[in-house]
Order: C-alpha cells, then sequence, then structure tokens
C-alpha cells in the first residue's frame, strides 16, 4: 500500500493506492495551519486516519506531488501558490513523521508517470503528458524514462515562448505557452475579443464553453485561438523528444467538440512531416478525482538515488 499526496492551492488530496487503484480517499485544506510542521501534522495524521479506517496491509511508501517540488532534494521551493514562502523539506517531514520512504516531486511529473503506469500513456516509452488547469504542466516520458534534467525539473512547456513580447507570465517572462492555453489566458483571449464581459462573471473556461456553444462568436473565437496556440506548442514539443503519444488533462481538454476535435486537426497539420502519422493526440483515461493521487504514489516507482 502507498499513500499518495496531491498538493494544491487550497486543498489537498491524500489517498491509499495499491494495483493502481485508490482504495480511499480524503482531503485537508493546504491553508490556515500555523506553519509548515502543522501542516505536515495534518497530512501525517491523514494518512494514519485512512489506515485505520479499513486499510488492509502495511504501508510501504508516501509519494508527493506538488508544485515547485524538487525530486533530487526533496524540497518544495518558493512555490508561488502554496502558504509558505520558504522552502519546505517536505519529503524529510513526512518521513519522519510516518517511518517510510517518502518522494516528493513535480506535480506536472506526478501526472505523466500516473498517466504511464495506470492510464492511457500505458506502454507507450516516449510519451508526453499535458495538465491543462490554472496554468500549464507538463511531464516527458523519453526512452522508457520520466525526464528530469539537471535540476529535476524539467519539462516546462507550458512556460516556452510562444511569442517574443508577448502576453506576460506569472514566471516573470513574456508569450509563455500558458499565457494564451490556460484557464488565465483563454479567459483574457475572451476579454480582448468581446465586447461585453458578462460571461466571465462565472469562474473558469466553462461560462466560455457555454456561450460558444449558444453561438457567442467572442467565445467560439476564444476556443479557435487556444486550439492553434496549442497546436504548435504541442508540435514544438514533439519535435524535441519525439513521443509516441500526447495526452491531455484537465477540465479545458474536456470541452471535446469545441477544443479536441479541432485540435487533432491542427496539431496533426502543425507537426514536423517526419512525425506524421506516427504520434497521436489523446485525452487521460484516469478518473479526474484519482490521477493526481495515482500519480502521486507512482512517483515511489521512480528509481532516483
Ligand atoms: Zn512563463
Amino acid at each position: 500500500m502507498i499513500a499518495g499526496i496531491d498538493i494544491g492551492g487550497t486543498t489537498s488530496k491524500i489517498g491509499l493506492v495499491q494495483d493502481g487503484r485508490v482504495l480511499q480517499q480524503t482531503r485537508i485544506p493546504t491553508t490556515g495551519h500555523a506553519d509548515d510542521h502543522a501542516f505536515a501534522d495534518a497530512l501525517a495524521a491523514a494518512v494514519l486516519g485512512l489506515l485505520k479506517d479499513g486499510g488492509q496491509g502495511d504501508l510501504r511508501a508516501v509519494g508527493i506531488g506538488a508544485p515547485n517540488a524538487n525530486q533530487f532534494t526533496g524540497i518544495i521551493e518558493m512555490a508561488p501558490n502554496l502558504p509558505w514562502k520558504h522552502d519546505v523539506p517536505l519529503a524529510r517531514m513526512m518521513q519522519d513523521r510516518l517511518g517510510v520512504p517518502a518522494v516528493l516531486g513535480n506535480d506536472a511529473n506526478a501526472a505523466a508517470l500516473g498517466e504511464w503506469r495506470y492510464g492511457a500513456g500505458q506502454g507507450f516509452d516516449d510519451l508526453l503528458v499535458v495538465t491543462i488547469g490554472t496554468g500549464v504542466g507538463s511531464g516527458f516520458i523519453v526512452n522508457g524514462k520520466l525526464v528530469l534534467g539537471s535540476a529535476g525539473n524539467a519539462g516546462e512547456l507550458g512556460h516556452m515562448t510562444m511569442a517574443i513580447d508577448g502576453r506576460s507570465c506569472t514566471c516573470g517572462r513574456k508569450g509563455c505557452l500558458e499565457t494564451y492555453v490556460s484557464i488565465r489566458g483563454m479567459r483574457q483571449t475572451y476579454a480582448e475579443l468581446a465586447d461585453d464581459l458578462a460571461v466571465l462573471k462565472q469562474d473558469g473556461v466553462k461560462c466560455i464553453a457555454d456561450a460558444a456553444h449558444q453561438g457567442d462568436t467572442a467565445a467560439i473565437r476564444t476556443f479557435e485561438e487556444t486550439v492553434r496556440w496549442l497546436a504548435v506548442g504541442l508540435a514544438n514539443a514533439v519535435a524535441v523528444t519525439g513521443p509516441r503519444r500526447v495526452v491531455l488533462f484537465g477540465g479545458i481538454v474536456r470541452s471535446g467538440d469545441l477544443l479536441l476535435a479541432p485540435l487533432k486537426k491542427r496539431f496533426h497539420e502543425a507537426l514536423l512531416n517526419i512525425y506524421q502519422g506516427r504520434v497521436d493526440l489523446t485525452v487521460s483515461a484516469l478518473p479526474d478525482d484519482d490521477a493526481a493521487l495515482l500519480g502521486a504514489a507512482a512517483l515511489t516507482t521512480l528509481d532516483i538515488t
């Protein structure tokens, strides 16, 4: 039995994973704890609570997916969306509290591992997994290995510059893919195209999808623009690592007729000719609620020394 933990900006999920299935799960708020030690105490208590509630078998390891996590050091490094503005050695903190090995990894890499081990990427030793949400995260599997790079944080497709002097990004640079393709990016595109911004009174992008279905021209064009940026971004990534399959994850990609169908067409048009017909594009096969936990648990299957 492995405990998978997914640290999010507002909520952290904790689950028990066995044989690629989430047996039980719970969640705690990420914010509102006295400090990072109190947060680690609450996480450990949640794991022990799940085990007591009927986890059959022993806990063997803990896998934690988090933003700005360094897989080599086990430290969350000054994550802008988390409450702690200092480095948090969460892997060691959980290891101390639970007495089993703990592995910390970047949440996008965890998602990629989850898809590779348990989801739509099974059997593909060259794989790209892209998570589209508030930002754009990605994880690359190349020749059967997760690409970590020299500092343990490789695979930042979302911060690939797509437009020199383009939109300002949270990373401090300009024109990154995620400034056009993420929830934030799509809302900005809509705001630039629409005369009336009433649609944006609701959070997220479902409101834009609903408006597109009702014939709102700016909303339809927002999806068309998003597809254009994403198709080229993905084709660029394919040119670098040559995956056999690209898996997309996140609420936005569920807007099938608005996004996925036109994206497939544009993506194949944008591919370098040597990849034509050699790479397919598909959507995650994992249940939304379980994917992050399975991915976090899969971090413990990595051989890092
Ligand atoms: Zn950026």
